[in-house]
């Protein structure tokens, strides 16, 4: 298999070249090359064009599309064309459309409306990746495979009477007989023991609550349904073509429902698609989680981009504009959290369809705009970072991160409404966003041995081998943090009995006989000076210190926030959604406990993270304030090419990434802060008022 670096930063977008007449791609292709571009995605929604009736192929604009990109020394990141099937397939087979919990079926005219378990689908889906990788494999502008788009997005759950059949497939691989799916479903709750495999449905509208552990295996099955959509694209691919593949993830823009940890290893690159939440206006925040997610998918080697904005989207209610500054701000953002590609959708705004007012690289309004201006600043940007491309992200955190966690932690019928699984993960991340940490978001099962402090929010449902680890974790020296309904249940969604949070009840040195959620908008104080809302719980030490008890609320005196040394480290537990200056300092202490600082140290709204290879590392500084920066260093600046000897001075809004010297001379230990010129305890700068 081909490599899938390029000789720099890969920078582009989606390219659809059948929205717009011929002359257009010329004019598209001199564009690109004016603006540093050098990747585009092709065909991603083109499978109607490209087999307007079944069997029958017409790639005649396609092949000349391919042959002005590569004549422009555009290189493509061809589709497999699957995204969204053609009218065709829906009309001469409905049972291929999905159908809702309620029976309801999904129809053509928006996209993705097949059934994931479709063998018809999944027949006349791989002709066309077949038909594609045959003509395609050898042309010299292919540098990648683009499975699919977004798979999931909107069909990830089918109840039809297809998927259904294949559900109970997939429930007899997993469990074998059905005394083993009973035990595990606890059907003798209810009245639903099955006798029959027959008898069993997914969790379809039902008078009341679903079984949940059926809820999660749908779930679970759901992902696999999917993913095996992207293992059989991937098998024509390697069959047929030497280059890599991937396809593009959707991590931390709200899809719940597609384990990406298990996808991982179904690509050659992890790419990501990432959107701002217009209505926060600490988006970037956000945007920091999302790449360090992306990246611990990754397994923290480098990834791809696939897709964000230039500005607006059209799918959120609001959709606020980028700021002059913003587009760079974000793009550099992902390339300081390991991203060796910057791409977006998508080359040129569309005139027609659902997505027209979709920014893109071309405006409507045309080149000569603030988004083109900045487009071409970008990737004069991006040539200057060329030498970055493969090194890897400093990081000495990690956060716990499971997607059946997530799913098992956000069933119906719990103690409250109000705990949702992104709440703390943001939580915490955002503590160390505002200390100036970079933390792995990783499954897990991940070796954690190279973390100084591992975070573990919201860990509802864990397996026994991972609750294993981490008690090893900490004994072995690594300090942890656990929150409130993690622990809980097995991965059969049992009660982990005898107290909880079951799981790290003995790691922790603690034992909770009862929960205590409180009303909404309720709040309680702790007697450190702390305000939480949300959750308490009836919580006896045993053997842990109590560091801050309830002052006030239902459970005045108990404690909230505990540490238990634990071999040769420290386990600690919170025990309510503290506030977010609360958060803050117990993020500080944990961070000075376990010796984990900043790069360098930084004002508050500027973003500091550090890339690496075996000889070099480069500082990434993104500015996010309205007033310029000051910053210990001393290196070469690559975006302005200029030297900097002990100062860096970034402006408001803007961004520099310096090749350091100091950090080079040091020696380099794996998950360590070696190199680190002048920094402050993370505790000091944490306690500086906003
Ligand atoms: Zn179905």
């Amino acid at each position: 298999m081909r490599s899938w670096h390029g000789e720099g930063i890969w920078y582009g977008a989606d390219f659809n070249p059948e929205q717009w007449p011929e002359q257009t791609w010329v004019e598209d292709v001199a564009l690109m090359r004016r603006a540093g571009v050098n990747l585009v995605s092709v065909g991603i929604f083109s499978w109607a064009l490209l087999e307007p009736a079944p069997g029958e192929f017409d790639f005649g604009w396609l092949d000349r599309a391919l042959d002005v990109l590569h004549g422009g020394g555009i290189n493509v990141d061809l589709a497999t064309a699957t995204a969204s099937p053609p009218p065709w397939l829906a009309h001469r087979y409905p049972e291929t459309l999905p159908r809702r919990a309620d029976g309801a079926i999904l129809w053509p005219g928006g996209r993705q409306a097949y059934c994931p378990s479709s063998p018809v689908f999944r027949e006349r889906s791989l002709a066309l990746v077949e038909a594609v990788a045959r003509r395609y494999a050898e042309h010299p502008a292919v540098v990648m495979w683009h499975v699919s788009n977004e798979l999931g997005c909107h069909n990830v759950h089918c109840y039809c009477d297809v998927s259904a059949e294949a559900f109970r497939r997939w429930l007899r691989d997993r469990y074998g007989d059905l005394a083993a799916l009973n035990a595990a479903w606890g059907t003798a709750f209810w009245s639903q023991r099955y006798h029959d495999w027959a008898e069993i449905n997914p969790p379809r509208t039902a008078p009341t609550f679903a079984n949940p552990t059926q809820q999660l295996d749908f779930l679970r099955f759901s992902s696999d349904e999917q993913r095996a959509q992207l293992r059989a694209e991937r098998e024509v691919l390697k069959r047929l073509a030497p280059q890599p593949v991937t396809t593009n993830f959707m991590i931390g823009t709200g899809i719940k429902y597609l384990d990406y940890h298990s996808w991982a290893s179904d690509v050659d690159v992890v790419a990501n698609d990432h959107y701002l939440t217009a209505a926060d206006p600490e988006a970037h925040v956000g945007l920091a989680l999302a790449a360090d997610h992306t990246r611990g998918v990754a397994g923290g080697d480098p990834w791809l981009l696939m897709e964000h904005s230039t500005s607006a989207v059209n799918w959120q209610p609001r959709n606020v504009a980028k700021t002059p500054g913003q587009l760079r701000r974000n793009s550099l953002a992902h390339v300081a959290r390991g991203a060796d590609g910057v791409l977006f959708f998508q080359w040129r705004a569309s005139r027609a369809g659902a997505e027209k007012f979709h920014s893109a690289l071309v405006p409507h309004a045309g080149p000569e705009t603030k988004v083109f201006r900045e487009v071409c600043r970008l990737g004069a940007d991006l040539r200057a970072l060329a030498e970055v491309r493969g090194s890897r992200v400093d990081a000495d955190v990690a956060i716990l991160f499971d997607y059946e966690a997530w799913w098992g932690a956000e069933l119906d019928s719990h103690p409250s409404v109000d705990v949702t699984y992104a709440d703390r993960l943001a939580a915490l991340h955002g503590a160390l966003w505002r200390a100036g940490v970079t933390a792995d978001v990783v499954h897990p099962s991940t070796d954690l041995s190279g973390y100084r402090l591992v975070l573990v929010p919201t860990l509802y449902l864990v397996h026994d081998a991972d609750a294993e680890a981490l008690r090893r974790y900490v004994e072995a020296g690594g300090t942890a943090l656990v929150t409130y309904f993690s622990g809980i249940v097995d991965e059969h969604d049992h009660i982990r009995l005898g107290g909880y949070p079951g799981a790290f009840r003995e790691l922790l040195g603690i034992r909770t006989e009862e929960f205590f959620p409180l009303r909404a908008g309720e709040r309680v104080r702790l007697d450190d000076g702390a305000t939480a809302d949300v959750w308490t719980e009836w919580l006896h030490p045993e053997g842990a210190e109590v560091l801050a008890s309830y002052a006030d609320g239902p459970l005045p005196g108990v404690p909230a926030l505990t540490r238990h040394p634990a071999g040769a480290g420290a386990a600690w537990y919170v025990g309510t959604r503290l506030d977010e200056a609360a958060t803050d300092r117990l993020v500080a202490r944990l961070l000075a406990e376990s010796g984990v600082r900043p790069p360098v140290p930084a004002p508050a709204g500027v973003e500091v993270v550090r890339r690496r290879d075996a000889d070099r590392s480069w500082l990434f500084v993104i500015n996010h304030t309205d007033a310029e920066a000051r910053l210990a260093v001393t290196g070469t600046e690559l975006l302005d090419a200029a030297r900097c000897d002990g100062e860096l001075v970034v402006p408001a809004g803007e961004v520099a990434v310096v090749r350091e010297e100091a950090a080079t001379d040091r020696p380099i230990a794996a998950g360590s802060t070696a190199g680190v010129p002048t920094a402050e305890p993370p505790v000091d700068r944490a306690a500086e008022p906003a």
